[in-house]
Order: structure tokens, then sequence, then C-alpha cells
């Protein structure tokens, strides 16, 4: 979400209009409409996130706030204690499962470590599920010494690492601003890779028998340009950084790789799309179910993952949009970065995109929506933006203003205070009306008794005014730096 979008975002919600008449006039707001209860339930909420930036244990030396393949940076202890206790949320909250990128590192306590995150969640009644490239992000064992660390296989496989267009190794480049990793990417058409790769599955389900799950992707780290791969594919496949043609190609043997050691495992295929995007057009051709039948094979209860941000943005989603028909019969889980580095800015208020997101989730049949889980709730806008997925998955077609009655004025004073911060929050985005909302923080704190809420208020304030300290020094900068993810190939 950039700057323009999110102002726009706000300026649609319900509340708007009622909100900026209210508090800008400094009257009373109006009392808030009757609860109009959802139609239907999205039954799975989750949380997307990687090890190196997941910090729900604050003012820990060596936090990150951004990155991908990003070395692992606090103490190794900081990895079980994080989790758990974004697992305790989730488990106090609605929210049914936490996936982790890296859930297997040698410097925060390997598998042992993983394992034991793995079961206390369990416990908890969560799951924790892991996100694995099934070519490339280091395989099922993030980093370390182990057979089944992926990188490590390809120092002595090197003939299974696929090739670009020219032919040189296929080398891709996990920078960003604050990644490191140099990491080769896979030939999906090596029998050899092939068969590491199911085995690798069945050994991370063998070796972590609580495993909640896996978030498999096949990579969107450029493809493999091979002879085999090419042909493979065929002529009219799309030339992104990604492909749709490997994902139906593999997945199938994936997924029965998994099920044939842990039966209830929740299976999310990812495939860096929206459904409606151009690539995935073929899924809705014809003859999909005879070019595409192993697919049609898989299990019904597998998800197929899509990402909705560009699609927010944009407002090209339209409600009712249909899933390709022959992915139809399976579960689907729609993830979006809203409220992150990656998307508007990380803890940025994002509870009327998540509420957008639910809603149209909903209303094209998708029975599974997923963000960024990373900040800990002491971020409150964070905690609504969490609260915001478990309230609209539950009622997807309640407006806003339900929810900042329901959800946020218990936690924030009261309703006419929680209309203030659906107000003041986006704030962070218009530096110069910052002191505006400050200042009115300040008026009304003393009289907010309850503690937590007193926090919440004093973490907005704060929050609010960094942005403007940034706009003081930098009064032609973004309001929050937009987290640029350059992959250049090498
Ligand atoms: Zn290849």
């Amino acid at each position: 979400m950039n700057y323009d979008v999110s102002r726009r975002d706000f300026c649609t919600g319900a509340l708007a209009a009622g909100l900026a008449a209210q508090v800008g006039a400094g009257t009373a707001p109006k009392a808030a409409s009757p609860h109009v209860p959802g139609t239907g339930k999205i039954g799975y909420r989750v949380f997307w996130t990687w090890d190196n930036s997941h910090n729900w244990c604050e003012t820990v030396p060596g936090m990150q706030d951004a990155g991908i393949g990003n070395p692992y940076t606090k103490a190794g202890e900081w990895f079980e204690r994080d989790y758990k206790r974004s697992v305790d949320w989730c488990a106090a909250n609605g929210i049914d499962a936490v996936g982790c990128v890296g859930l297997i590192r040698d410097c925060h306590g390997g598998l042992d470590a993983a394992r034991r995150v793995c079961a206390y969640a369990r416990e908890k009644g969560v799951r924790v599920y892991l996100i694995s490239g099934l070519y490339t992000y280091g395989g099922v064992y993030y980093e370390g010494d182990s057979h089944w660390s992926m990188d490590r296989w390809f120092e002595t496989n090197r003939d299974a690492i696929g090739k670009h267009k020219d032919g040189t190794p296929l080398l891709f480049f996990q920078n960003g601003k604050g990644g490191h990793v140099k990491e080769y990417v896979g030939c999906p058409s090596s029998d050899k890779l092939n068969r590491y790769v199911l085995d690798s599955l069945a050994w991370v389900f063998t070796a972590i028998p609580e495993l909640g799950g896996i978030q498999m992707e096949t990579g969107d780290t450029q493809v493999c340009w091979c002879d085999r791969c090419r042909e493979r594919r065929g002529a009219g496949a799309a030339t992104e950084g990604m492909s749709v043609e490997d994902m139906t190609a593999f997945y199938p043997a994936a997924v029965a790789a998994v099920r044939s050691v842990s039966p209830d495992a929740w299976i999310m295929c990812e495939t860096y799309h929206h459904f409606l995007d151009k690539p995935c057009a073929q899924l809705y051709a014809a003859d999909a179910t005879q070019r595409f039948a192993e697919v049609a094979k898989m299990p019904k209860d597998v998800f197929w993952q899509w990402k909705c941000d560009r699609e927010l943005r944009d407002d090209t989603w339209k409600p009712g949009a249909e899933l390709p028909p022959i992915l139809k019969p399976f579960r689907h889980m729609m993830r979006a970065h809203s409220g992150t580095q990656w998307w508007g800015g990380r803890s940025a208020w994002a509870a009327d995109l998540v509420r957008r997101q639910c809603r149209l989730s909903y209303s094209s049949g998708i029975c599974g929506v997923s963000m960024f889980g990373e900040c800990s709730s002491y971020r409150a806008n964070s905690e609504f933006n969490y609260l915001a997925l478990q309230y609209f998955s539950d009622h997807p077609d309640a407006p806003l203003s339900d929810f900042a009655r329901d959800v946020m004025s218990p936690r924030l004073g009261g309703d006419e205070l929680a209309e203030k911060w659906c107000l003041y929050a986006p704030w962070q985005d218009e530096p110069k009306r910052i002191p505006e909302a400050v200042r009115d923080i300040a008026r009304f704190l003393p009289s907010v008794r309850d503690r937590e809420a007193r926090r919440r208020w004093a973490w907005l304030a704060n929050h609010l005014s960094a942005f403007r300290w940034n706009a003081d020094h930098f009064p032609k900068g973004r309001p929050h730096p937009r987290y640029t993810y350059v992959s250049p190939l090498v």
C-alpha cells in the first residue's frame, strides 16, 4: 500500500465522513449503528512470519524490522520466546496458525527448538506451520549443518542447480536492503532434486510430528531455463520470475509426500498471484481439467494460497469474482501484506484493508485469510489489525464502525475514543496533521482509567510523533520509506 492508496482506502471506509465531521468539529459522536451480523464465516485465520523479524518480545537486542533471507541476529533463545508468545496471543484471540520461514536454523536451536515450538502450539490449539521453498529458500531446514538444508545439498549436487537463459547457474540474490543471502535455485526438472525434495518433506513431518502444516512454494526467485524446463513449460508459458506451470507440475507430488506422513497437516500451495492475474488465465481454460489432471486429483482439503495487495490497492477485485473452476473444489487462503514493511508500513493501521480482504474473500468462496503476524500486539495498530482479521472473518459484511464499537471501544476507553483511533491512526501518512492528534490524545488521556487502554494511546501518540519527527527533517520524503526489494541476478 502506498501513500496515496493509504489515504484513499481510509477515505472510502465506512467511518470516514462521519468521523471527520464529528471529531473535527469537536462534537460528540453519534450512537453506533445497530450491529449487523455477518452472513457467514471464514473458517481459517493464519499468520505469516519470517523468523528473523518475528518480534513478540519487545526491546530485545538484535531485533530486525524488515528483510528476507536475513541472518537471525537475536540470541537464539529468543526464537522460542517470540513464537510461544505469539502462539499464546493467537490461542486467546481466534487465530488458528502461525507460519514460519526459517523455522529450523541451527543458530536458534535447530530441530529441537522448532519441535518445542510446534508442540507448545499444538497444546494451545494453534498450529505452527513451516513455510518452505521446494526448490529454493533453503528447503525444509532453512540454515544449518544438515543433509536437509538445501543450500548445503547444492554444494555437492551442483548438477541440480537451475540455469539462467545464458546457461550460467541460477543464483538469486536475497538482498532487499538488509538481506545477505545468495541462494542457488534448483532445476525442477532434475529427477535427483525432486527425489530429494520429496524425501525432505517426508523427513520434516517425521522429525516434527507436531508440525501443523506447510506452506510450500515452487519459488518466486526466477525460473530455470534449461532445455528440459523450457520444453516442459511449453511455448506459451509466462516469462515472469515464477511459473504457474512449475506449480501445477510439482505441487501434486509434494502434497502426496506430506500426506504420506502427516494425514492432518494443513497444506498451502503458494501461487504468488491473485487468481484473477493474467498468468492464471490458463487455469480457467475449458481444457484445464485435462491439462492439469494431476492437480484435479489432489486432496480437496489442500489450500491454494493467493495474494491480494494490488487488487485491494487498485480496487480490481470485485465482490463475487470466481475462482478457476478446476480449483473451486479445494480450500483457498487469501493473504495480504497490509500494515507491514512491504505495504503501508510496519504496524500501520490496516483494519479497513483487512475488512476488505475478508469481505472480498468471503464473496469469492475463500475459506481462509492470512496476514503478516511479525509485530507484537504491544504495537496497538498491529493488535487491532490482527483482531480485525478475526472479527471480519466472522462477520465479513460488517462495516468498520461495528469493529470499532465491538472490539476497539472496550480496549480504548469507549466508543468515541475508538472512532478517534480510526481517524488519527492513518495520519502517519499526513505528518502535518499529527500535532493535532497528539494534542487531543494528551487532552483526554488523563480521563482514560484502564491501564492497558492508556498504554495503547501512549503507543499511538509515540508512533505518530515519530513520523512527524521524520517529516521535520525530511519534508519532501515519504512518511513511510518504502522497503525496496531489489533482486538483481548475479
Ligand atoms: Zn531446469
